[in-house]
């Protein structure tokens, strides 16, 4: 896509701090990190969000998350992974991505949802079987 920025890393027309990359897949360094080493892995086909990536290309995807996971815990104490989709769930660069986030004793990372609801099991039943139906 011409306007996306990761499509223009992609296709080497923006300069990245590149740390892998596959026939599928591209890893580099976010330009605002939360720590050292905050790593984002790119599918190389332009979709927004997850659900639209085709099987292959997110069995790619996990693979070079789970490559950047290994390597960032050999130097780290622990890693998050985050993956937002959509601007409501704070998505800004619209080409699906994985934060991959190292962790260590005192960063001051705050990387929690905040908010822990209670749902009847009415409710409960009701969401498991929406979800059931959609998958
Ligand atoms: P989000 O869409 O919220 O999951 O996050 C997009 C991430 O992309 C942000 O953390 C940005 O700092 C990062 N970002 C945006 N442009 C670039 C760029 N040119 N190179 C590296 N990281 C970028
Ligand atoms: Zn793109």
């Amino acid at each position: 896509m011409t306007d996306c920025i990761f499509c223009k890393i992609i296709n080497k027309e923006v300069p990245a701090d590149l740390v892998f990359e596959d026939p599928d897949t591209i890893a580099f360094l976010d330009i605002k990190p939360s720590s050292l080493g905050h790593t984002l892995v790119v599918s190389k086909e332009h979709v927004k969000t997850l659900d639209e990536l085709p099987d292959a290309q997110a069995q790619s995807l996990m693979l070079t998350i789970k490559k950047l996971t290994k390597a960032l815990l050999k130097e780290n104490q622990g890693c998050n992974i985050i993956q937002n989709n959509n601007s409501v769930a704070g998505q800004i660069v619209d080409h699906v991505h994985f934060h991959v986030v190292p962790r260590n004793e005192g960063d001051g990372l705050q990387l929690n949802f905040g908010v822990h609801k209670e749902f009847s099991g009415e409710e409960k039943k009701n969401v498991i079987e929406t979800i059931k139906k959609n998958i």
